[in-house]
């Protein structure tokens, strides 16, 4: 195989160690983090490669495509799903408002996923553009390591291209997993419920995530009918108590079939549809079947451990503080790491790396005060801890401070959907430790929040701040009646 030396007739560089390499830094994956390093190393003059499989706009599942999962078939798409869907709801509230709408109003899914995919399209081509303004030189294949210094790339073709590089990174994400479950091959998962041809009649969702929670949202606020079956008491784990028993009971108030402490044990097709049967003996039928049952790094192509880059047994690949492997010309930022699989985490991360390796400036990415929302309607969004890790973590005792109130809004559309509001503060030093909110507009709040929490602000700073009238933001401030207060697991006992 002829090895490509000379990239656009430029010169070969050479390393500190004498040896010359086509390329500084060869990225494999141009998702949210492979696209933020490239960048960023190329325009701290770096000589960078990137690769990435084609995207595919008339079947966007399972491929590659520049801008990655969250741009493709992720965050971007699903978000543009649940503005639709909310209009839903939106339409039911405004006849209180005085809209005189028709008794029936009609979705058309089909509108919308073109709209869908038309924005997707846009967003692939600003993406390649991005990184030919910054200089990155794109390969539209599958590439895998061959060595410390040596990657190969796969073209649609067959054609196989190979190049060094001082540096490798690895930024190649995650994937979808499935149920191991008879029948499993009849079900999706999130990459093809972003583009299916019909909206389904009845929609059975599996998984108590982010993603099980937000497709529930989407396909009941277009008028499917869909039962969420998760293993656990309440969905969302991980997140504070009481906001997940919120959003369980939001999602029922919406008109969601919850089915807590059940696991499915089988699929079949009938000539009615798909026949999900439960733990419980129950037999729920669908058109859609939806496993959202978690992510699993995308590493197992990569030749990786041919090469010695170590994996944890979840797959993901092992790194330090700085993302560095331990093959010290091999990194790897994002999803494939499985350290805190955000989109904004991975671009964090990018700009970490881009910075230590090419700017002569090591950093490490700060997991701190990373605020997240999950897409349910309404939303929930959260930053720091929630009341049960602050009393794990803590040594002395939590003050909670909550509020749970009809948004204004309601009390006109008539809806009945509480908006509830926690922060959770360190009594000895006054620091809040963590915000959590439910409602409308709860992630465009959240990161102001944020901001406040990684300045370290105190609860009396919160207290201080005059609110923003009216909104249901302003409750933030305003929450002076301390809802309780909670010794903190690690309180040292005494014998009293
Ligand atoms: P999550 O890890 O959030 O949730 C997985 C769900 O599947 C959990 O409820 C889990 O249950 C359940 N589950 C796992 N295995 C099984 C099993 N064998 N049988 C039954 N249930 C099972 O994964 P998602 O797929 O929802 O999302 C993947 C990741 O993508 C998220 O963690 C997040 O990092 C990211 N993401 C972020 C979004 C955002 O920021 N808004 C949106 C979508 C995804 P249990 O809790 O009991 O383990």
């Amino acid at each position: 195989m002829a090895r490509k030396m000379l990239i656009d007739g430029e010169l070969e560089k050479l390393g500190e160690d004498g040896k010359s390499f086509d390329f500084d830094l060869f990225v494999i994956g141009a998702g949210s983090g492979g696209v933020r390093a490239a960048r960023f190393s190329a325009s701290f003059g770096a000589k960078v490669g990137i690769c990435e499989l084609p995207y595919d706009p008339i079947s966007s599942e399972k491929v590659g495509g520049v801008g990655g999962t969250c741009v493709i078939r992720g965050c971007v798409p699903k978000k543009i799903l649940v503005y639709g869907a909310s209009y839903g709801g939106d339409l039911e509230d405004a006849r209180n408002f005085g809209w005189e709408l028709s008794e029936k109003i009609d979705f058309n899914w089909k509108k919308l996923l073109q709209k869908k995919t038309d924005e997707i399209n846009r967003l692939n081509g600003i993406y390649k553009r991005l990184l030919s303004n910054a200089g990155v030189k794109l390969f539209e294949g599958e590439g895998k390591v061959v060595g410390p210094n040596e990657v190969e790339v796969t073209q649609l073709d067959g054609t196989k291209l190979s190049y060094s590089a001082k540096h490798i990174l690895i930024a190649t994400g995650s994937r979808a997993q499935r149920l191991n479950i008879p029948g499993q091959e009849l079900a999706i998962t999130s990459d093809e419920a972003l583009s299916l041809e019909e909206l389904p009649k009845h929609a059975v969702v599996v998984g108590g995530g982010y993603i099980a929670v937000e497709f529930a949202s989407i396909w009941r606020g277009m008028g499917s009918t869909v039962d969420l079956v998760f293993r656990k008491e309440l969905p969302l784990r991980g997140f504070d108590d009481e906001m997940r028993a919120m959003v369980a009971r939001n999602l029922e108030g919406r008109g969601i079939n919850l089915h807590p402490r059940t696991n499915l044990t089988q699929l079949t097709r009938t000539e009615h549809g798909i026949k999900a049967v439960t733990d419980h003996g129950e037999e729920l039928m669908a058109d859609v079947v939806l496993f959202a049952t978690g992510r699993a790094p995308n590493s197992k192509r990569l030749n990786l451990e041919a090469v010695g880059v170590e994996l944890d047994k979840t797959g993901a690949v092992k790194v330090d503080e700085y993302s560095r492997t331990n093959i010290p010309s091999i990194w790897a930022v994002g999803d494939v790491t499985n350290r805190m699989n955000l989109t904004p985490v991975a671009l964090m991360e990018g700009t970490c790396f881009a910075n230590t390796v090419f700017k002569g400036q090591p950093s490490k990415p700060d997991y701190s005060h990373v605020p997240c929302a999950v897409f349910s309607i309404p939303p929930l969004s959260v930053v720091g801890l929630s009341e049960e890790q602050a009393v794990e973590e803590a040594n002395g005792d939590i003050l909670v401070f909550t509020s749970t109130f009809n948004p204004m809004k309601n009390t006109i559309s008539g809806r009945q959907e509480k908006t509830v509001m926690k922060l959770v503060v360190d009594a000895e030093t006054d620091k809040v430790l963590g915000a959590s909110m439910v409602g409308p507009d709860a992630p465009e709040i959240m990161q102001g929040i944020a901001v406040a929490l990684k300045c370290g602000a105190t609860k009396a700073q919160f207290d201080s701040t005059v609110g923003l009238h009216p909104s249901s933001a302003e409750e933030f401030v305003t929450m002076r009646s301390l809802t309780r207060r909670v010794a903190g697991a690690r309180k040292p006992k005494t014998n009293l």
